[in-house]
């Protein structure tokens, strides 16, 4: 249930109201906009007279709402989210560029790239070190080691860092990682998002393989119900029946979907949507062109030899040049908006 109060409530008037819903068993968020304050009541909300609280003289309006997503919902929540990752905000007319090899290999390489992406105009920095291959025989990334070098190229660059859990067990290592990812292939290990839920570090949440958007919304939910709300959402290609071209089919319609459903951040990565470094750019522009909050893109110096993703990454030359032409549609929109 949502109410939305006049203008004009006093704090006082608002902490008695809140005060009084918080006696039913029921969580209240209170979004405080620029014109309006909005309550979101979460729970079983059966108990509530809905007549009786929109009589009261504070309340503008008073509906139930339906969705099964409550904190994510935009309904509760009418203003953008804007998710601070260290400094970098995203959300709100805050653009992400998240940039950087599949998996850490090296030093050498991994701060090569980062100093590259970085001039080019990336405002964090991703890698991955906990790496969900298909087989086991693949390289399954440095691990702890991996956090490490991270932690070294975010000192020698300054960009926040982006990198994949796969284990809970494995959070004391992120505590000073910037941005924690949840890769598509656990959207919906849930005992691993409550784990989230309990931190408060941003969360990049990418799209199950084949996942719904309301189940990738429930998802986000479950790390916001256990208090954290710094989710961004992160599209990724979902799979269809057409994988000879194209690795998956990148589902763009999801951004303006999600704008109207939810006030999270909306990244896109056409990396893996696409698994080929050929279509990166275009897809990345019609992201940007679609609303979308943020970019995150596979780079790596030496594609042909990367240990992972090397026909999706772009090089640092691409990635430039891919930079070029997305500020200059971000540019435009801005003239145009
Ligand atoms: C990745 O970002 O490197 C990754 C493994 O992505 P996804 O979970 O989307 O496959
Ligand atoms: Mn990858």
């Amino acid at each position: 249930m949502i109410a939305v109060l006049k203008q004009g409530t006093t704090e006082e008037q608002l902490n008695k109201f809140t005060g009084w819903l918080k006696g039913f068993g029921l969580d209240v968020h209170i979004s405080k906009g620029e014109f309006q304050t909005v309550i979101g009541l979460i729970g079983d909300t059966t108990k509530l007279d809905a007549d009786l609280i929109g009589s009261l003289s504070m309340v503008e309006t008073v509906r139930r709402v339906s969705d099964p997503f409550k904190s994510a919902n935009r309904k509760f929540h009418p203003d953008d989210s804007i998710i601070d990752c260290s400094g970098v905000k995203v959300g709100g007319g805050n653009f992400a560029v998240i940039s950087g090899p599949c998996s850490v290999e090296s030093e050498a390489q991994l701060t090569g790239i980062a100093k590259a992406v970085k001039e080019a105009g990336s405002n964090m920095l991703r890698g991955g070190a906990f790496k969900p291959r298909t087989s086991p025989y693949d390289f399954q990334g440095l691990k702890a080691e991996g956090i490490e070098l991270l932690l070294k190229a975010k000192k020698e660059t300054g960009l926040p860092v982006v990198t994949e859990i796969m284990d809970a067990h494995h959070l004391p290592l992120f505590e000073e990682v910037d941005v924690i990812q949840v890769g598509a292939r656990n959207m919906q290990n849930f005992e691993l998002l409550k784990e989230l839920g309990k931190t408060n570090k941003p969360i990049l949440l990418k799209r199950g393989l084949s996942s719904t958007i309301k189940e990738w919304l429930m998802s986000a939910e479950y790390i916001m119900a256990g208090g954290n709300e710094n989710v961004m959402l992160c599209e990724r290609g979902i799979r269809t029946f057409d994988s000879q071209y194209t690795r998956n089919c990148l589902d763009l319609s999801a951004v303006p979907v999600l704008k109207e459903l939810t006030h999270l951040p909306v990244v896109i990565d056409p990396s893996h949507a696409t698994g080929s470094s050929k279509y990166v750019k275009s897809m990345a522009l019609a992201a940007v062109a679609a609303g979308a909050d943020g970019l995150m893109t596979e780079v790596h110096s030496d594609p042909l030899h990367a240990l992972c993703d090397g026909a999706q990454s772009l090089t640092p030359e691409q990635f430039s040049d891919m930079m070029k032409s997305v500020n200059i549609i971000r540019n435009a929109l801005r003239e145009a908006l």
